[in-house]
């Protein structure tokens, strides 16, 4: 038996767990650790049973809670090295400053330090000293975790309560144990687009999608006969990835943007460029033309994935999916379903 059981699919967080009857994968773990087990118990799923973390690049979106949730389980979190390379920079900023930047820093520092004293009113002294330390310095991790680039899809959207629990849920972590490491893990894997590679009984095939991170990567998971695909975070489908993506139980797609919506939208418009370029999001149009062109009608199951709250409406990216399937769907055998930011999908078993 073959599991797959989004857990959260958007700008804002995306993670997946995919498992067989002995092994348990989370893919990528763009949400707070806190949200990523309440989510997983709410699926049904056992965050103690998990084996691994699997990450396709190092946005935001996809690493939110990586570290924490591997330091919490003690399991190893597999990842290109240009992957974790830049995810390791991201998380130990060595940034240049000027004076007047630094005596700003400090100022707002003193004025935090000055409301966490308040705050912890009541404990020892000596605690107080201590926590107000940890704090400052567990600052940096805060810091470090809203300055990493997030999806270019929702770029410019408002501070959002996901990142600000994350914050909070890194300082809780560091003032726990201050001298860590913020970018230490249990055990790191590499691997590298192009060479397949097992983690228990589920064989892997990473391969390269085009998108503006370090090294970033798609998924085919095989395990008992069954195979699953997972494409989000693409500018456009290159053969190279339109060819991975036959002969799948599951595919899980991106459907990120409706093109005229993004067009009329908000966003300044170089973020707009960055979306629709050839290393950003693949609009419901895209996804549509590839459904319509280049997919062999075989899953089971197709998840429309990674939809954008600003620029798009899950209605239009089912439609627009729904029309370049018309031919190819039988409505007793294949399924289209839409991956959720706030949610977890029902598990898909097969
Ligand atoms: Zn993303
Ligand atoms: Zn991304």
């Amino acid at each position: 038996m073959v599991r797959m059981t989004v857990l959260a699919s958007g700008s804002k967080g995306n993670s997946t767990i995919v498992s067989s009857a002995t092994t348990r994968i989370l893919v990528d773990a763009g949400l707070s650790c806190r949200e990523l087990m309440k989510r997983m118990r709410a699926a049904g799923e056992q965050p103690e049973a998990l084996d691994a973390i699997l990450i396709t690049h190092e946005h935001q979106d996809h690493v939110q809670g990586m570290a924490v949730t591997a330091r919490k389980l003690g399991i190893p979190v597999y990842l290109t090295e240009p992957t974790h390379r830049a995810w390791v920079r991201w998380m130990t900023p060595q940034k240049r400053i000027t004076y007047a930047e630094w005596l700003e820093q400090r100022r707002a520092s003193v004025q935090r330090s000055a409301f966490s004293v308040q705050e912890k009113q009541g404990a020892g002294s000596r605690e107080q000293g201590a926590e107000d330390g940890v704090r400052r310095s567990a600052l940096g991790v805060q810091e470090c975790d809203l300055a990493s680039v997030r999806c270019s899809a929702d770029v410019g959207a408002e501070p959002d309560p996901e990142e600000k629990a994350a914050a909070e849920e890194a300082i809780t972590e560091a003032a726990k144990e201050p001298q860590r490491d913020p970018a230490a893990l249990p055990a790191v894997e590499y691997f590298r687009a192009g060479s397949g590679f097992r983690i228990g009984d589920i064989a892997i095939t990473p391969f390269t999608i085009p998108h503006d991170a370090a090294d970033p990567v798609g998924f085919v998971f095989e395990a008992d006969g069954v195979r699953i695909a997972i494409a989000t975070d693409l500018g456009y489908m290159p053969s190279n990835v339109s060819v991975q993506l036959r002969g799948c139980d599951v595919l899980m797609l991106e459907s990120n943007h409706d093109v005229d919506m993004l067009r009329d939208g908000p966003y300044p418009w170089s973020v707009k460029q960055r979306v629709m370029s050839r290393v950003g999001h693949l609009s419901n149009d895209a996804a549509a033309e590839f459904l319509a062109r280049s997919y062999d009608g075989g899953a089971a199951y197709v998840v429309l994935a990674h939809l954008s709250e600003n620029n798009n409406l899950p209605e239009l990216a089912r439609i627009s999916a729904e029309r370049a399937l018309r031919d190819r769907m039988s409505l007793l055998a294949n399924h289209l379903l839409l991956a959720e930011q706030d949610r977890p999908l029902e598990a898909i078993v097969l």
